[in-house]
């Protein structure tokens, strides 16, 4: 059996050795999944929610021991780790309602009764990547486990601690064995594995589009359920009309959260010209004040970069277009500090390409129909935001760019109870909200 050192970000140093799963453990738990299944869809209704329930409740006890981990594990900051943990506990309660609402309809026919059926699809594999491994498994498994599949849970390599210790949670509260598997190891054996082998009936992936790529296409072989949620290279549009100031102010925390290593980070800032400089000058302070800095502080605005790979990645995009940088702490530890570039145009390789870093451009616009061809102009559509005072302007603008998360004078993006996920390159399917019970459930007529 091999192994991977976890790394803390923040030191560069050693944290602790996992084992990986090789092909014959892998399958090993899959047929434990499979053979769980078939007790797990009869639990009844009510006893199922009440599990879910009582998983909430464990994780909600163990919140801040959760968040440390993950500072430990990804850098997160703690006040974002903690947020991170609570989100779990949240998602695992509003999935915890679906077992007893999970209704199939009666539809009136000739001569006889039609009534549909939400029916499981078996064992389920949830690929996670290292960039919230929190939140992101629980998006997968709550959903999965509330319309009565079993999960495997394949964490990233880098991050996997969260993700072991939830899976020991899940069993405190008394979810069964075999029910919620988590699955350490390397993408190419564990994670390919859950595409190859047909015992597995879907895979839910969240990663980079490269890589989901090869999933979707893996899982045509047998027709297998996928959803995917990709990268991104979100737009910031900020309108003449809008409180530029509150824009400027805000758009730091809409790219730099988490170090810029967020699929909806608002990467390319569009700023129409007539205050594009006013937005600068307000921009260069937002930036210099955002904290870049030991994330165990409470004051941290964003930690260091999950690698040293990462942050060779990130600082390759960084070259003679910066405008202004903020600051970051010297020495050990994956640090990039908050940058800010001018690209010459829409073709440069920074405003096309996802860096998943601390890295922001921004370019001019002229008027509505400039600012909506530019924020389409990309093979993404995650998210993404709009400034504006005028209402009518908001709600046009907010149809017409192509991506599925969209708001307005502010950057939030993710709520537990909403839908989420991408237009073109950026996914397929929806987590969260009522749309992910479709997403596990095959409808039978
Ligand atoms: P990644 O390299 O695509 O890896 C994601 C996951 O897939 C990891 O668990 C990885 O395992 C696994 N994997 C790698 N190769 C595989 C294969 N051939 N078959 C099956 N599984 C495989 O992505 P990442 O670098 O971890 O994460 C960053 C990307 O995720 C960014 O592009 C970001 O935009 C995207 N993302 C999207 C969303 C969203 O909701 N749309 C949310 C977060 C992140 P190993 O780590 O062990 O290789
Ligand atoms: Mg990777």
């Amino acid at each position: 059996m091999s192994t991977f050192t976890i790394i803390n970000p923040t030191t560069a140093q050693p944290v602790k050795d996992i084992s990986l799963a090789d092909l014959a453990q892998t399958d090993t738990v899959i047929a434990k999944a499979a053979k769980a299944f078939e007790t797990w869809k009869k639990v009844a209704p009510g006893d199922r929610a009440k599990l879910l329930r009582k998983f909430a409740s464990v994780v909600d006890s163990h919140i801040e021991e959760l968040a440390q981990l993950e500072v430990l594990n990804s850098g997160h900051t703690i006040g974002n780790a903690r947020w991170e943990a609570g989100n779990v506990r949240d998602v695992l309660n509003y999935y915890s309602a679906a077992p007893e609402r999970l209704f199939g309809r009666q539809i009136p026919v000739p001569n006889g009764i039609d009534i549909t059926f939400k029916e499981p699809l078996g064992v389920i594999g949830v690929i996670v990547p290292w960039n919230f491994p929190m939140p992101i498994a629980g998006w997968g498994f709550a959903a999965a486990l509330a319309t009565g599949n079993t999960v495997l849970l394949k964490p990233a390599e880098l991050t996997p601690l969260t993700a072991i210790r939830l899976g020991e949670l899940a069993l405190e509260a008394g979810i069964p064995e075999g029910v919620l598997n988590v699955v350490p190891g390397k993408g190419s054996v564990v994670g390919a594995r859950f595409v190859s082998n047909p015992t597995v009936r879907k895979v839910s992936f969240t990663g980079s589009t490269t890589v989901g790529k090869g999933i979707m296409a893996g899982c045509a072989e047998q027709v297998k359920r996928v959803t995917l949620e990709l990268g991104g290279k979100s737009a910031n549009i900020i309108f003449e009309d809008a409180d530029i100031e509150a824009a400027a102010n805000s758009a730091p925390g809409g790219v730099f959260d988490n170090a810029g290593q967020d699929c909806c980070a608002r990467t390319r800032i569009l700023v129409q010209k007539s205050v594009f400089d006013k937005f600068m000058d307000y921009f260069e302070k937002s930036v210099k004040a955002f904290r870049c800095e030991d994330p165990n502080l409470d004051s941290a605005g964003m930690g260091p970069l999950i690698s040293q790979k990462q942050k060779d990645v990130v600082t390759s995009y960084i070259d003679d277009s910066v405008a202004f940088q903020g600051t970051a702490p010297t020495g050990p530890g994956f640090w990039v500090p908050p940058t800010v570039l001018l690209p010459k145009n829409t073709q440069a390789k920074s405003w096309q390409e996802e860096i998943f870093g601390p890295v922001v451009s921004v370019l001019p616009f002229t008027d509505e129909a400039d600012a909506i061809e530019k924020a389409n102009d990309s093979i993404y559509g995650l998210s993404g935001s709009i400034f504006t005072s005028n209402l009518g302007r908001a709600m046009r603008v907010a149809r017409a760019v192509e991506s599925g998360n969209l708001s307005v004078n502010s950057h939030s993006s993710v709520r537990y109870w909403t839908p989420f996920g991408g237009f073109k390159q950026s996914g397929l399917g929806r987590a969260l909200g009522p749309e992910s019970l479709d997403m596990y459930t095959e409808t039978k007529n």
